[in-house]
């Protein structure tokens, strides 16, 4: 048997006659930016994540790197996110002029560790971008606290957590402005690059209409410097045909995650740890063994395909040298890179291809 960390293709053929007359219908149309699909996926999206506006633009990237634009970070400012993470957050910041600042992980969440925060806040610091790894939230409450007292705006890089809850409160409506990303693999993909940014404050909403198209407020007269960053009709068209399934398709991720935590739980591996403020969404089912490397390799050989998220912390990366980091300063996300593995994980997935991936781990830790 092969199965793979990931299958797009089952889901595509799945919804295959919708899909297909949604797309062909934009083709009918000639209405290939900023068309009518648009407008109803940012509302779609925005109902769904309890915010009260949503700005379609062309990526995760692009929302985090119009989300800070929008919040006025000048050179020099300074963004407080995790290390173990996509690199976008850190890229968009250095993008902008601004400097990442690092926070080491709670080792058992993955996410930012709320209590390592006050420590590193300086008079430069402009946001804080907790990220919502795997599709569990990071503890927003305390982070709001420390953001509210020293007058940080807050952005929550929402990539992995479309439909994710924190104490029953959907992510993308908890702070300033909330980044979300349709890149085909997210658990709301589109079929190609797609992004959002969500937020309650009108003013805000309005900067970021601007500046997806250039910092335009009217024809041709520019408000701002912008971007060229718009959700393009056809994205959204297809989102508009996948979105009403987004619920039923986590739910199936949770069945999935709980059938690994019964099976695997006996085992010598530790399972995803979900928070008691957390509804998880599983867009990764990620365990944690200090003999990752082996177990990998292990069932490559049995066709069962896993992916590493993230094998080396953002802050040792060579492209963030001149920050000045060095190995031993962020531990938590130095010692989880080396024990992270994400297990096959899709809606798709069928019940013997769980068993068959339990099987292969057991018969890893049976060997020895
Ligand atoms: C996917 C992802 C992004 C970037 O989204 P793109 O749409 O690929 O630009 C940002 N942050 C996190 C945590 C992600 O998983």
């Amino acid at each position: 048997m092969r199965v793979p960390q990931i299958d797009l293709v089952r889901q595509y053929s799945e919804l295959k006659p919708r899909i297909d007359e949604a797309v062909s219908e934009v083709l009918r149309s000639g209405q290939f930016i900023m068309g009518r699909w648009v407008s109803e996926i940012e509302e779609r999206v925005a109902e769904l994540c309890g915010a009260k506006y949503a700005i379609g633009v062309a990526s995760g990237t692009d929302a985090l790197k119009l989300a800070l634009s929008a919040c006025g970070l000048e050179s020099g400012d300074e963004v407080i996110t995790s290390p173990f993470s996509f690199v976008s957050v850190a890229e968009v910041a250095v993008v902008l002029g601004a400097k990442p600042v690092f926070v080491d992980i709670d080792e058992k969440t993955f996410n930012i560790d709320p209590g390592l925060i006050e420590a590193k806040i300086t008079d430069r610091t402009r946001a804080i971008v907790p990220v919502h790894l795997y599709g569990q939230a990071a503890d927003m409450d305390p982070i709001l606290k420390i953001a509210k007292a020293h007058s940080i705006v807050v952005i929550e890089d929402a990539a992995q957590a479309i439909g994710a809850k924190y104490k029953n409160r959907p992510v993308g409506c908890l702070s300033d402005m909330a980044c979300l990303s349709f890149y085909p693999t997210k658990n709301l993909g589109c079929y190609g690059d797609g992004g959002m940014v969500l937020t309650n404050d009108g003013e805000l909403a309005e900067r970021l209409r601007a500046l997806r198209k250039h910092g335009q407020v009217g024809k041709y007269l520019y408000k701002f410097t912008g971007f060229n960053s718009r959700l393009d009709s056809i994205q959204a068209a297809i989102l508009l045909a996948k979105i009403d399934h987004l619920e039923s398709w986590n739910e199936t991720r949770r069945k999935i995650a709980r059938a690994y935590d019964e099976m695997l739980g006996e085992l010598d591996v530790e399972i995803p740890h979900v928070a008691d403020y957390a509804y998880h969404v599983y867009h990764q089912y990620t365990i944690k063994t200090p003999r990752r490397d082996g177990l990998r390799s292990f069932l490559s050989e049995k066709g069962i395909g896993t992916a590493i998220h993230y094998p080396l912390g953002l802050h040792l990366q060579e492209a963030y040298s001149s920050l000045g980091y060095r190995h031993g300063d962020l531990p938590k996300c130095e010692d989880v890179s080396r024990k992270v593995l994400s297990l096959p994980m899709f809606p798709e997935m069928k019940s013997d291809e769980i068993e068959y991936v339990v099987a292969a781990i057991k018969e890893f830790f049976a060997n020895g």
